[in-house]
């Protein structure tokens, strides 16, 4: 069994030293995957440091020296070093005397530290690449994390929480940037220490003793300021959901005059954000000042130390106790620095897990990509006695569902609202697979197919179109963007939006979206048809498709589609019923089942749901002809 002592001095260490770097295990994992990813700049990095070191060492060392020869001690290490060096110094002795010697140590102080800060440049500018390249790398992890986690899951996280998570990469940059310091800076620390053995070791020894005492006092205030950091990005995440979801619903807020209420939830949040930051910086800043009271006193305790230790030797101890004093100024700040680096990254800490936690692999689901490549539909999608139940819900939104939609045909799904319509393409698209029975393309389970070459094959118009702030010509060929401008044209023209892009300011070079012109619900999902219609694929799904358009554009663009889509295989949700009664099968369903399959006429004459739903959608719209 362990000795109690070292237990007690393993869990020291594991909390304040290694628990900043891997005190979560994840946190330590992608830390760990980062050095391995970039082994030879960190190496270099190391190296550069551990030179720099001993440069700074040997600056002490020289300037030392050059005390003794001052005080006319020695000329330095001349008897018990190298014979060579011993020749050279009498050499430089013989020929410029004792100030020959004095300039040299000072010389060699001076090129030490010029080399020191050299090689410290060095070791820096490294750092500075190797944290741009980390950024850029963790920055595209998470954004490729979010399109590869399952889409059930993915749709849990809030638009402001992700986009906290990409912005928060440079959490970890600067977490990197503090690491290295406090390597560098320990590394010197090191030197010191041993410049100061040399010195005189059992004064050195009660210093670190009384060193270490100090720093684990300051452990007591680094705590505070992690607890404090932690809750400020409890509350930056909530700020940014917030604001985020607030500027999406802009509109709704000011429709609904919401204006101050959404402002007083969001200055509340802003408050406890503040708060809690300004509780960690505080704490934080507390450190440096600290360290260096405590340096003075340090000082003044070793001074009076050597005082009463070292006068037996009256002058002789002169220089050591001069070269001492300046050593120990030099390591304080040192010692202050470490402390509050150590600090930072308590404050970082919670910023750099979160990225760490969003990175992890083994607690997210992702879908099963079976690999096989499939590049055309031969035979037709079959549902198969599919049960859907989102998570957390406790009925199934799509229950026991089987049918075939053959290849080439036109197979409507319609239903009350909540039916599940929507929730039948989703499956077909995989974006979530069955909780119990398989889809099958061409006989074979979707899981099977390579996730890409299957939704390559599918080509989509639904309910929420989105709109990238980009031209026309670039949303219009989004899935296809070598497309060449006649071939922009014809979808465009297919789904009746050329006449209405030729009109605006620069034609399909007019920037829309976001920061471009806003385009009305009809004109947005005619260029969501031409980018389907411009993708070719052979199965298209058409989600609420035509929704937004009167009867006259939406009847010529439906005759377009039929006219493209002689070998198209083409699954549509629609509401108006009219728009889908040429289909070669209607599905109909009622609260996730199946309730009625058949042609338009099959239906009617089974006098059911679809006959109720077709008779008084007539009536409605007889009633608005007259
Ligand atoms: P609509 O015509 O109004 O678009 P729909 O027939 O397409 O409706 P679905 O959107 O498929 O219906 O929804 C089917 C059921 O599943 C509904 O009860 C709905 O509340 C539920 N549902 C849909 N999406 C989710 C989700 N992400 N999480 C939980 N339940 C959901």
């Amino acid at each position: 069994m362990a000795h109690p002592l070292y237990v007690w001095l393993r869990k020291r260490i594991r909390l304040d030293i290694f628990n900043i770097t891997c005190g979560d295990s994840h946190l330590g994992q992608l830390l760990k995957d980062l050095l391995r990813q970039y082994k030879y700049i960190v190496g270099f990095i190391i190296a550069l440091n551990c030179i720099a070191a001993l440069f700074e060492g040997s600056t002490m060392g020289a300037l030392l020296l050059a005390l003794d020869v001052l005080l006319g001690e020695k000329t330095g290490p001349a008897q018990d070093s190298l014979r060579i060096v011993q020749s050279f110094l009498v050499t430089i002795e013989e020929r410029f005397g004792r100030g020959g010697i004095f300039a040299f140590y000072v010389g060699l102080a001076v090129l030490s530290q010029l080399l020191r800060s050299g090689f410290q440049f060095f070791g820096r500018a490294a750092t500075a690449y190797l944290q741009a390249w980390c950024e850029r790398d963790l920055r595209s992890r998470v954004f490729r994390q979010f399109f590869s986690i399952r889409y059930d899951h993915v749709v849990k996280y809030k638009i402001g929480d992700m986009a906290l998570y990409t912005h928060q990469t440079n959490g970890m940059v600067n977490y990197l940037g503090y690491l290295n310091s406090l390597v560098s800076d320990f590394l010197i620390l090191v030197t010191y220490i041993c410049v100061l053995l040399w010195i005189s070791w059992p004064i050195t020894l009660l210093a670190v003793v009384t060193l270490g005492l100090l720093s684990l006092g300051l452990s007591r205030v680094i705590r505070v300021v992690r607890t404090a950091a932690t809750e400020f990005v409890k509350a930056t995440v909530r700020m940014n959901e917030q604001i985020v979801e607030y500027l999406q619903g802009i509109r709704t807020v000011r429709a609904f005059a919401q204006e101050e209420h959404v402002q007083g939830l969001v200055d509340e949040t802003l408050r406890e954000a503040m708060l809690a930051n300004r509780k960690s910086l505080v704490w934080e800043a507390t450190i440096l000042p600290l360290v260096e009271c405590l340096t003075v006193l340090c000082v003044a305790g070793l001074l009076v130390l050597c005082y009463v230790l070292l006068d037996v030797n009256g002058e002789a101890w002169l220089p050591r106790l001069a070269v001492y004093v300046f050593v120990v100024y030099r390591l304080m700040p040192r010692a202050g620095t470490i402390n509050s680096n150590l600090a930072a990254l308590k404050r970082l800490y919670p910023t750099v897990s979160r990225v760490a936690a969003i990175l992890r692999q083994d607690n997210k689901p992702y879908m099963r990509d079976g690999g096989r490549d499939i590049r055309s539909l031969q035979d037709g999608i079959e549902f198969r006695n599919v049960t859907f139940r989102y998570d957390g819900t406790a009925t199934p939104a799509v229950r026991d569902l089987s049918f075939f939609i053959p290849r080439g045909t036109m197979t409507a799904i319609v239903g009350e609202s909540g039916a599940g319509k929507s929730t039948v393409l989703d499956l077909i698209l995989r974006l979530y697979d069955p909780t119990a029975g398989v889809i099958l393309a061409d006989g074979i389970p979707l899981p099977e197919y390579d996730q890409k070459a299957w939704r390559n094959l599918i080509g989509m118009v639904n309910q929420d179109i989105h709109i990238f702030n980009a031209s026309i010509h670039q949303n219009i060929a989004f899935r296809r963007p070598d497309a060449d401008r006649e071939e922009v044209e014809r979808a465009a023209r297919i789904a009746n939006a050329h006449e209405f892009i030729l009109e605006l300011p620069n034609g399909y070079d007019t920037v829309v979206g976001e920061r471009g012109m806003r385009l009305s619900g009809g004109q947005r999902q005619r260029i969501a048809i031409a980018r389907a219609v411009l993708h070719d694929a052979p199965i298209l799904i058409l989600d609420e498709a035509t929704s937004e358009l009167d009867s006259n554009i939406e009847r010529k663009i439906q005759e377009s589609i039929a006219r493209l889509s002689l070998d198209r295989t083409i699954i549509a949700v629609a509401h108006r019923l009219s728009t889908i009664s040429m289909a070669d099968q209607i599905l109909v369903l009622e609260s996730g089942r199946l309730v009625e399959q058949g042609t338009h006429s099959e239906l009617l004459g089974l006098n059911g749901i679809y006959a109720g739903l077709w008779r008084i959608q007539s009536q409605s719209e007889e009633k608005v002809r007259k």
